[in-house]
């Protein structure tokens, strides 16, 4: 039960190559670099296929051993954020305003070296596609990989993903099985009223105390609405109206995002988001049109590759090491629309650090380097077990 020693052998090659993408982050779909460099790994692996340009940027590496007919599929995330990084590490981001602040350079890294460790010893009976995913931040770079026929051209019977989490110990794995990520949907409510002078408001259709109202109401959804023990968020995160002391505008918007895990739960959030927001418009004399947008699904791991997920991790980092309840979050990921599509598990790995460390999207988080063996060892294994060589 430990690090691979042929993984931990290359730890430094690991390392560099990750200080190498944190150096140079790239947004959605504009992983051209990284993918570059990815896709030149990969060949010099030894790996048997490179497939580049699957929805913009991803790429896919095809690797086979034996004559099974078993197929897995492993997928990290490539793109960086829109965020001025604060680290001060030496290796810090080189392109002002993005930066790797959510760990995918250390995702990408560690897949590398489990691609490395599988080219050269090839201990597993079938295929493993390695899926090197663009846009995972908000763009739904998984959803374009799959909509384009990714599960059709690389036939994965199973797909696995992980995320990094910060202030969770090095060397220590936690999975669920079931819903982990939260489906995110967004919304605006546009509010037109009529708009004049703020000293004469009984000659105007104040849409800001309309707004005012709406953002107070929207509250009553997850507090009486929603079954208290199923999970929900309403957050409202921008209003916007108005110019000037001593004028009532004339229109208004709120955005905000929405929360949930069940279908039934999705669909009651939305509706009463609209029948509040259009009621209170109807009864204040303000008109209201509302965008309501469907996001990421939720990120619902099955039970079978959940098992399997944590046997995999158990031999990595010692069973004691392994959450096997990890508590759902209300953030979102795109490798839910593999997730959809296949059984799998997505599995969250220790990044260290103490319960102040800087979370996820902070300018000052960093991917702990540490992390790698334990990631691309955990891949490895996974794999052996998944498609055992005869
Ligand atoms: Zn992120
Ligand atoms: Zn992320």
């Amino acid at each position: 039960m430990a690090i691979i020693n042929r993984i931990g052998e290359f730890h430094d090659d690991m390392r560099a190559w990750r200080r190498d993408l944190h150096a140079h982050p790239e947004l959605g779909f504009e992983e051209r670099r990284t993918a570059a460099l990815v896709a030149d790994r990969l060949h010099a692996f030894g790996v048997d296929e490179v497939h580049t340009g699957l929805a913009s940027t991803g790429v896919v590496g095809v690797l086979k051993a034996g004559s099974g007919s078993g197929a897995i599929g492993l997928r990290a995330d490539m793109d960086a954020l829109p965020i001025h990084e604060a680290t001060g590490r030496d290796y810090a981001s080189t392109s002002a305003g993005k930066m790797h602040a959510c760990g995918h350079d250390g995702h990408t890294t560690m897949l590398l070296g489990a691609a490395r460790y599988l080219a050269e010893t090839r201990n597993f009976d079938g295929t493993v596609y390695l899926i090197f995913q663009p846009a995972e931040e908000m763009l739904g770079g998984g959803r374009t990989m799959v909509e384009e026929g990714l599960l059709e051209r690389f036939p994965a019977a199973r797909v696995f993903g992980m995320h990094n989490w910060p202030g969770m110990p090095l060397g220590q794995f936690a999975m669920r099985a079931g819903p982990v990520m939260a489906a995110a949907d967004r919304f605006i409510v546009r509010l037109t009223g009529r708009g004049g002078h703020a000293a004469m408001p009984h000659q105007c259709r104040d849409p800001l105390v309309a707004a005012a109202q709406i953002v107070i109401a929207l509250q009553s959804i997850v507090a009486r609405n929603v079954d208290p023990v199923q999970r929900a968020v309403v957050s409202v995160t921008q209003v916007h109206g108005g110019d000037t002391f001593n004028v009532i505008p004339e229109t208004a918007m709120l955005t905000g995002t929405v929360r949930s895990f069940l279908p039934e739960v999705r669909d009651l959030l939305e509706r009463r988001l609209r029948e509040i927001a259009t009621g209170l418009g109807t009864a204040l004399g303000v008109g209201i049109e509302i965008e309501y947008q469907r996001g990421y699904p939720p990120t619902v791991n099955t039970e079978a590759e959940t098992e399997l997920a944590a046997l995999a991790a158990a031999e990595v980092a010692g069973a004691d090491k392994i959450d096997r309840a990890r508590e759902p979050t209300m953030g979102a990921e795109d490798f839910a629309y593999m997730l959809e599509q296949r059984p799998g598990s997505y599995v969250f790995i220790g990044n260290g650090g103490g319960e102040d460390t800087p979370m996820l999207h902070s300018p000052h988080y960093d991917f702990s380097d540490d992390a790698l063996p334990y990631g691309a060892s955990y891949w490895a294994r996974l794999v052996e077990r998944a498609l055992p060589a005869r």
